[in-house]
């Protein structure tokens, strides 16, 4: 059996694909990067405890044939786990000089352009809102994905194929590898359109580069009988009292997408006060009011 690795946040749009993959005869190993930002994603416990719940789930399905092998979580360091846990493995994020410098040019030269959306309001938290430049996730991802001999799978979402597609220069680079089961998308390297694009995404496999929609996704859950695995997946970035803020980007998004029946009532109406605060921001940027 060959084994695949794939980056699993436990989240709603790699979960999926954990579940597509579980209905075939290989090994599946999945891959958690953390401890790389310099604030701990707070989100980090309730996203391990959904992996941890859905794996659990997903082996005793009568449909999966997959081996799922314990979660790999690999950081900069291995302290602050308990490293005998028995959900999970462990191994050190390499770094990597080359990705970390082209990721820096490809990060500065989508900002440029944008500066002036990002002087207003509140800056950043509105660029990251309106999905400007590529998350920084995905030079860590690569720092390791690079490290391995096979490609690493990893999402991409409908949301970031833009900006993906802006990052190597266009979809002429991308191929298809079909394995008999399911198909995965890679960079070929003298195709690609720019040097530094391939150094973060070169070896990485992409589920599928015309990512579907939330809705879309939510019906394909149902159609492999796996609502169950969907409500155990994690989004929430900052969550408040163990549950869904309402009021961080993944919320926001995932209430956007007609994710919302994941909200308590408390949430809710911070979503609804964070949704009116982003109109204004963007009725003062648009020089109105
Ligand atoms: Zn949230």
């Amino acid at each position: 059996m060959k084994t695949y690795e794939i980056f699993w946040t436990g989240g709603f749009d790699s979960t999926f694909r954990i579940v597509q993959m579980s209905r075939y005869p290989i090994r599946i190993q999945p891959v958690y990067c953390t401890g790389i930002a310099s604030d701990m994603r707070k989100s980090e416990f309730y996203e391990l405890n959904a992996i941890k719940r859905i794996s659990a789930l997903l082996r005793h399905k009568p449909a999966t044939k997959a081996e799922i092998l314990p979660l790999k979580i690999v950081s900069k360091s291995k302290s602050g786990y308990d490293v005998t846990h028995s959900d999970f493995v462990y191994d050190i994020l390499p770094y990597d000089h080359e990705v970390a410098v082209a990721f820096r040019r490809i990060y500065i030269s989508m900002m440029k352009p944008r500066r002036d959306q990002l002087a207003t309001g509140r800056g950043v938290l509105n660029a990251v809102n309106l999905d400007l430049y590529i998350d920084s996730q995905y030079q860590w991802l690569a720092a390791y994905a690079n490290s391995r001999k096979e490609p690493v799978e990893v999402g991409i979402t409908a949301r970031y194929v833009n900006k993906f597609m802006e990052a190597v220069g266009g979809s002429d680079a991308i191929e298809e590898i079909d394995n008999g089961y399911f198909k995965q998308y890679v960079l070929n390297k003298e195709k690609c359109g720019s040097a530094d694009g391939y150094k973060i995404f070169g070896n990485f496999a992409f589920s599928f580069y015309n990512a579907p929609l939330k809705p879309e996704l939510v019906e394909e859950y149902k159609k492999m009988d796996c609502e169950d695995v969907m409500d155990l997946t994690w989004f929430c970035y900052d969550p408040i009292d163990g549950e869904p803020c309402g009021q961080c980007w993944t919320c926001v998004h995932t209430y956007r997408d007609g994710i919302t029946n994941r909200f308590s009532p408390v949430a809710l109406e911070r979503y609804f006060r964070r949704e009116k605060e982003l109109k204004k921001q963007d009725m003062i940027a648009r020089g109105g009011v």
